[in-house]
């Protein structure tokens, strides 16, 4: 089989999101909607295969997603600009005639 005569396997504008298939996966989708997805997985492949593969997707949880330290070399040129500004006394910024 040529790999022209194949059906292109991607997401289209037409396809639910990825968060809708995973609400729909987890059955927390109102009936209607549900019913609409079931019949785009009828006609998607895609879709059709993301929906088990959500099923791996497992939600960060709380306080996961935490802020990576900050470099050393950057935290010193933090510190040696923050620590400049607050020595140093600031002018009042005064307008000229
Ligand atoms: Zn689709």
């Amino acid at each position: 089989m040529k790999a022209s005569t194949a059906k292109s396997f991607n997401k289209k504008l037409a396809c639910p999101s990825s968060n809708l298939l995973l609400s729909f996966q987890r059955r927390a989708l109102a009936p209607e909607i549900n019913l609409l997805v079931k019949h785009h997985l009828a006609g998607c492949d895609f879709c059709y295969c993301e929906v088990p593969l959500l099923a791996f997707y497992a939600l960060p949880l709380r306080g996961e997603c935490r802020t990576p330290d900050l470099p050393i070399n950057l935290r010193v040129l933090a510190e040696s600009i923050l620590g400049k500004d607050n020595s140093e006394e600031v002018p009042e910024p005064h307008f000229q005639r």
